[in-house]
């Protein structure tokens, strides 16, 4: 755990969020200011700031695999999503604490790298 790190302090229970899926190693939640009808984060439990991070192989694939469970869970594994993981600044990272975005519930731009 991060000081100071807001997912940190949400995989530890300390600040409330709507969970979606959770297993030993992943969390996911909704995010707080959604972009899209379905706007879900999936961040490992242990802190990484970001995907270039070191990320141990397990704990990768749980992230990774994480997608297809809130895909199902948000009812859009067939219509269809978008994952994204910002990554530093030009990015526009704004929590240092790895998380993916899945987004969908509508239609997305085709070939715009950035929903946001
Ligand atoms: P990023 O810009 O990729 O770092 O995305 C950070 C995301 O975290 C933004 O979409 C925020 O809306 C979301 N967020 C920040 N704080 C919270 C929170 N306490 N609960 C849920 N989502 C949050
Ligand atoms: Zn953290």
């Amino acid at each position: 755990m991060k000081d100071d790190c807001i997912f940190c302090k949400i995989a530890a229970g300390e600040i409330p969020a709507a969970k979606v899926y959770e297993d030993d190693e992943v969390l996911a939640f909704e995010d707080a200011n959604p972009m899209m009808p379905v706007h879900t984060l999936i961040i490992p439990k242990e802190h990484y700031d970001n995907i270039a991070d070191n990320i141990p192989d397990a704990t990768m694939a749980r992230l990774m695999q994480a997608v297809g469970k809130v895909a199902d869970v948000k009812g859009v594994r067939e219509s269809g999503f978008r994952v994204v993981i910002n990554t530093n600044d030009d990015a526009c990272q704004t929590v240092h604490h790895v998380h993916a975005h899945v987004l969908g519930g509508g239609a997305m731009n085709d070939g715009d790298p950035s929903p946001r």
